[in-house]
C-alpha cells in the first residue's frame, strides 16, 4: 500500500462550499490525483477544546456551525459515516490519552473542504478536536505519534487558515496585507527548511499576533507538520491572501 499525503489547507468562508474557483478546482485535482484513502481523519479549525479528543459514531452528525449565510449553504449534504476502526486506532496511537466524543460531528471546517475533494461522500470520517490547552510543541508530537496512518491507508486532512484574523478583515479588498503576506511567506519558507518546531513558536515573529489572534485555524497546521517525514515532497497549493487578513494558502505533503 502506497503511504498516503498528509495535506493542510486553507477553507477561508464558509460560502466556498457551493462556490466553484480556482481554489476549490485545486482542491477537486488533489482528491483525483491522491490514492484513494480508506479513511479521512480530519482536523478542523471548529472543533477544539482543551483535551484529546475523537469521534467514534457510525453516522456522525453534518454541523451547520455558521450563522447568517445564504439557505443554499445550509442545504448542502455531505454525509460520510464514520469508523469506528480508525477511532480505536487514533486512541491507540495516542497511548489511550484521549477520549471520545461524539457531541460534535462533521462541522463545515471539514466538509466545505470535502464536498470538493471527495463529492461522492463514499470514504468514511472522523474529526479529532484541537487540543487548544496543549504546549504547541505538544501538538507537533500528536502528529508524530499519528504517523503510522498513513501507512495504513488514512489520509489526515488538517482544514484551518494560516493567516485568519476576522477583526481586521477588509471585506472589499482582494489581496493580503503585507503582514499577511510576510507571515503566510515566513510559514512557508521555515516549511520548505523543515524547521517545524520555529512554527510552533509562530507567537515570536512579529506578525504572530495578527495572522493568528486566536490560535484555532492555526494550529491544525501543526498536527499536520508532525506527520510529514524527510522524504516527503512539498507542494504549496492556493498561495492566495484575501481580505487583507486571510491566507488560503494549503500544502500537501507526498511521496
Ligand atoms: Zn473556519
Amino acid at each position: 500500500m502506497s503511504v498516503m499525503p498528509v495535506i493542510f489547507l486553507g477553507h477561508g468562508s464558509p460560502m466556498v462550499a457551493i462556490e466553484q474557483n480556482d481554489i476549490t478546482k485545486t482542491w477537486e485535482r488533489i482528491g483525483r490525483n491522491i490514492p484513494k484513502p480508506k479513511a479521512i481523519l480530519a482536523i478542523s479549525a471548529h472543533w477544539f477544546g482543551n483535551s484529546n479528543r475523537v469521534q467514534s459514531a457510525e453516522k456522525p452528525n453534518q454541523i451547520f456551525d455558521m450563522y447568517g449565510f445564504p439557505q443554499a449553504l445550509y442545504e448542502v449534504r455531505y454525509e460520510p459515516k464514520g469508523d469506528k476502526t480508525l477511532s480505536e486506532r487514533v486512541q491507540t496511537l495516542l497511548k489511550d490519552d484521549i477520549q471520545i466524543d461524539d457531541s460534535w460531528g462533521i462541522d463545515h471546517g471539514t466538509w466545505s473542504v470535502l464536498v470538493h475533494m471527495f463529492p461522492n461522500a463514499d470514504i468514511p470520517v472522523v474529526q479529532l478536536a484541537i487540543n487548544m490547552g496543549a504546549p504547541r510543541t505538544t501538538l507537533l508530537d500528536i502528529g508524530r505519534k499519528l504517523k503510522p496512518l498513513r501507512d495504513e491507508g488514512c489520509l489526515v486532512l488538517g482544514s484551518g487558515n494560516i493567516v485568519h484574523n476576522l477583526r481586521r478583515v477588509e471585506w472589499n479588498r482582494t489581496d493580503g496585507t503585507e503582514a499577511a503576506n510576510r507571515f503566510d511567506d515566513w510559514v512557508e519558507e521555515r516549511i520548505r527548511a523543515r524547521d517545524f518546531t520555529a512554527l510552533a513558536d509562530y507567537q515570536s515573529h512579529p506578525d504572530g499576533s495578527y495572522a493568528v489572534p486566536t490560535t484555532d485555524h492555526y494550529i491544525p497546521l501543526l498536527y499536520v507538520l508532525g506527520m510529514v517525514d524527510s522524504e516527503d515532497r512539498i507542494d504549496v497549493v492556493n498561495r492566495v491572501r484575501q481580505m487583507g487578513s486571510l491566507s488560503m494558502t494549503g500544502y500537501v505533503f507526498s511521496r
